[in-house]
C-alpha cells in the first residue's frame, strides 16, 4: 500500500510537471482527487487495512495529497499568468493610432476686414462705439438733417417696427449717440449691421455691415480727413496705394466727398476691377454739417469735425478678391476655410 501510494505521487508528479496548460492540469485534478479519483479511491479503501495500519496510511496518503494539490496549484498559477498574458497582448488597443484631427474653425472675411481696419484707427487714437440695431427714426434720419420726405429716406428704404423705430439703415446714429453722450473732442469709430430694402444679388443684400467714424474737435479741417484716410487705406491696401477724393453729396455732411483708392489688381493702370479707370470707390466722407452738431448740442463756431463711413462686406470683397457679396453670408464651408 505505502509503495503504491509512493508510486502514486512519482507519476503525478511527473503528470503535473508535462502538463502543457490548465485543460491538462484539470484533468490531472480529476484523476488524482475527483470523486472517482485515485487518492480518492484509495482513502475509501482503507477499511480493508488492518486497524493499526490505518492512521499511517491514512496520514501518508493526506500528506502525499497535500504535496500534490500544492504542486498543481503552482502550476495552475503559472499557467494562469502566462494564458493572461497573452489574452492581453491579442486584446492590445493600438494607442499610437494617431486621433481624429480637431477641426479648428477660422475668422469670418468680414471679421478680418474688420478687426484689421478697427486696429488700424485704434492705432490712430480712435475709441469703437456701439449702437442698437433697432433704432429711434429720429436718430436714424432725423438728426442727420434727413427730413421726412427727404428723397434720400428712399435710399435707404428700412424695415419699421413702428413709425419712430426702425432698423437703422448705416451706423450714423451711432455717432449721434455719441456727440449728445459726449463733449469734443471725439475720436471713435462704430462698426455693425444695417439694413435696407434691397433684394438679394452679387452686389446686394437687406443686412450688411458699415463701419463709420467721427472726430469733432477745435480745429478739425478737410486736411485732417484726407490724412487720417489717405493712412487708412495705406495701411489697409499697401504702401503704394494713391486716394482720390471727389465732390459729392450727402446730407450730414458739407463738403461731402467720395474717397477712391487705386486699383490694386492693375495698380492704377486699368482693368476690368476698375472698369478701366485705375480707382475703385470705397467711402464717402465730409465735414459734420454744422446743423447735426447744434442738433446735438455741440456749438459750429469752437468744433468742427469730419466723419466717413464704408461698407465692411465691400472692403472684404475688394481685400479677398471676392466677387459676390452672397458668399459672405451663405456659412458654406469651402469658402470660407480661404481665409
Ligand atoms: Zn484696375
Amino acid at each position: 500500500m505505502q509503495e503504491e501510494i509512493k508510486r502514486l505521487e512519482k507519476e503525478a508528479q511527473e503528470a503535473i510537471g508535462s502538463a502543457k496548460d490548465t485543460g491538462a492540469l484539470e484533468a490531472i485534478r480529476v484523476k488524482y482527487f475527483g470523486k472517482k479519483g485515485v487518492l480518492t479511491a484509495l482513502l475509501r479503501s482503507m477499511g480493508a487495512l488492518p486497524t493499526g495500519e490505518r492512521p499511517k496510511v491514512g496520514q501518508m496518503v493526506n500528506e502525499t495529497s497535500q504535496r500534490l494539490e500544492g504542486l498543481l496549484e503552482n502550476r495552475l498559477a503559472i499557467f494562469q499568468k502566462a494564458e493572461k498574458q497573452q489574452r492581453l497582448a491579442e486584446e492590445a488597443i493600438d494607442i499610437t493610432i494617431p486621433a481624429r484631427e480637431m477641426r479648428l474653425g477660422r475668422l469670418h472675411p468680414l471679421t478680418l476686414v474688420y478687426q484689421t481696419t478697427r486696429d488700424i484707427f485704434l492705432g490712430m487714437g480712435f475709441e469703437v462705439r456701439e449702437g442698437p440695431e433697432v433704432e429711434w427714426e429720429k436718430y436714424n434720419f432725423e438728426m442727420l438733417n434727413i427730413p421726412e420726405n427727404h428723397p434720400s429716406r428712399d435710399m435707404q428704404d428700412t424695415f419699421y417696427i413702428t413709425d419712430k423705430i426702425l432698423l437703422r439703415t448705416h451706423t450714423s446714429p451711432v455717432q449721434v449717440r455719441t456727440m449728445l453722450a459726449q463733449k469734443p473732442p471725439i475720436r471713435m469709430i462704430c462698426p455693425g449691421r444695417v439694413y435696407r430694402v434691397d433684394e438679394v444679388d452679387a452686389t446686394h443684400s437687406p443686412m450688411f455691415h458699415q463701419i463709420e467714424g467721427l472726430v469733432v474737435d477745435k480745429g478739425i479741417t478737410m486736411g485732417d480727413l484726407k490724412g487720417v484716410l489717405d493712412v487708412f487705406a495705406k495701411a489697409l491696401f499697401g504702401p503704394a496705394t494713391r486716394t482720390r477724393f471727389r465732390a459729392s453729396y450727402f446730407p450730414f455732411t458739407e463738403p461731402s466727398a467720395e474717397m477712391d483708392v487705386s486699383c490694386s489688381v492693375c495698380g492704377g493702370e486699368g482693368c476690368r476691377v476698375c472698369k478701366g479707370t485705375g480707382f475703385i470707390e470705397i467711402m464717402g466722407a465730409g465735414m459734420v454739417h454744422t446743423s447735426v452738431l447744434q442738433g446735438c448740442g455741440i456749438d459750429p463756431r469752437v468744433y468742427s469735425g469730419f466723419a466717413f463711413g464704408m461698407g465692411l462686406d465691400r472692403m472684404a470683397n475688394m481685400k479677398y478678391g471676392i466677387a459676390d457679396i452672397r458668399l459672405l453670408y451663405e456659412n458654406d464651408i469651402r469658402f470660407l476655410e480661404q481665409f
